[in-house]
């Protein structure tokens, strides 16, 4: 086996779970995390049908996350006065396991931990290929060499920018920011969330950690805004821009914000590229191919993407051309399959025009009773399900 020493970029769902493939082949994997300790925060993934619950199945952890599951029904839409409008039952949307973010990370980095060295608080700063490696230096640590490097970094993902350039030739923005966090449970909802609709924006709230506490969910339709990515603050007063005195829990929600530890603020993307290496360089995950936060696929793309990439490399013996050129052949139509669940969504869930927004509050009410109703699931699930698995364990 060659090419054992595997440098990854992103301790979040696609980087643990390479790391975590990799170390069962045979390879050493590092990952390197930007943030200071593992982040938590972000609302609930789905994972559904046949390909991620096998991956998850193979990987031993299942029921960890059938034990972390949200629990979280029905949701309900209601008006400036909190009064139910509407309300969709789980099952037109749902997957079969629906996790936090922060409880998915927790478990990948908990069956890693063990054989994969973390670094936090760190990001790669340079990458210097040659024939037998990559020279990588970092914006703290000492610089070092390794075989391979894969960046698991996300939509913003570093390594993607100093291998293939800039951002902007492949983040497609959808026209919507999200922003998500922790809040006291004030409503008292028990498994089960509330969302308040206007023209442009959507507040949200749901119970979680079994209605302990709740997250607090906005979007808006904007423009790409010039934002630094690292200033909360700025991210913060945006947000009150569009929500003050929006109506509902609008206004408490802004409040709480700035009290929150895990606020979460991004555009709500997706990520196109022709390829997904450049010599010993690769992406997995967002990075590579981010369906956009409302697609409900990218959790589960990048579990599965991380499975056939650490699978390429074994099959091929750690020759990273021939495992690199595969896992494209295996991964390109699944991964534009799970980005299409993505196309439209945004427009749909946060309308531009009052007009729309009444329209869509009004179809809510019909929609469970419709004979169509099941699907936007049933075509999650076919999407979910586009790729047949080969058995890489040997
Ligand atoms: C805090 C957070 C909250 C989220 N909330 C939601 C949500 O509520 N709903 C949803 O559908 N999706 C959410 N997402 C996105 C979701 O996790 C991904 O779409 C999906 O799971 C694919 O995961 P990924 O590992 O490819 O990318 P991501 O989950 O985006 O993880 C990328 C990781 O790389 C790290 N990173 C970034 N830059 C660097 C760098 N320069 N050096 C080292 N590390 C770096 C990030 O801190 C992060 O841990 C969230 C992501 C994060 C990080």
């Amino acid at each position: 086996m060659e090419n054992t020493n595997v440098l990854i970029s992103g301790a979040s769902v696609a980087g643990p779970a390479l790391a975590y493939w990799l170390h069962r082949h045979g390879f050493k994997a590092t990952i390197v995390e930007r943030a200071p300790a593992l982040r938590d925060g972000g609302y609930a993934v789905d994972f559904r049908g046949v390909a991620h619950l096998t991956v998850l199945r193979r990987m031993g952890i299942l029921a960890d996350l059938e034990r972390a599951r949200t629990g979280v029904g029905a949701m309900s839409y209601v008006n400036s006065a909190g009064k139910e409008q509407a309300k969709m039952p789980a099952d037109l949307f749902a997957g079969d396991i629906e996790i936090l973010r922060g409880d998915l990370a927790r478990i990948l980095y908990e069956a890693t931990r063990d054989h994969t060295e973390y670094i936090f608080g760190d990001s790669i700063s340079s990458l210097t290929e040659d024939a037998d490696g990559v020279y990588v230096t970092f914006e703290r640590g000492a610089p070092r060499r390794f075989d391979l490097v894969i960046g698991a970094d996300g939509l913003h993902s570093v390594t993607r920018r100093l291998t293939f350039g800039p951002e902007e030739q492949f983040v497609k923005h959808l026209g919507v920011y999200c922003a998500i966090f922790t809040t006291a449970n004030h409503l008292g909802l028990d498994h089960t969330g509330h969302g308040y609709r206007t023209a442009g924006k959507l507040v949200a709230m749901y119970s979680s950690r079994h209605n302990t506490e709740a997250k607090a969910v906005f979007y808006f339709a904007s423009p790409q805004l010039d934002l630094d990515r690292g200033d909360v603050a700025r991210q913060q007063a945006v947000l009150t821009e569009h929500f003050a005195g929006n109506g509902w829990q609008s206004d408490r929600l802004l409040h709480d914000m700035r009290y929150a530890s895990d606020f979460y603020f991004d555009s709500v993307s997706q990520v196109h590229m022709d390829r997904w290496s450049r010599g010993r360089v690769a992406l997995a995950g967002d990075a590579a191919y981010c369906p956009s936060s409302l697609s409900g696929m990218g959790s589960g793309l990048a579990l599965v993407g991380a499975y056939v990439l650490a699978g390429e490399l074994a099959a091929a013996r750690g020759d990273h051309r021939v495992a690199f050129a595969r896992y494209e052949e295996e991964m390109r139509a699944y991964a534009e399959g799970c980005q299409k669940m993505g196309d439209g969504v945004a427009s749909l869930m946060v309308p531009s025009s009052r007009l729309l927004a009444g329209f869509l509050n009004r179809y809510y009410k019909v929609m469970p009773y419709l004979p169509g109703r099941n699907l936007p699931a049933k075509m999650a699930r076919r999407a979910a399900e586009n790729i047949e698995l080969r058995d890489y364990r040997g």
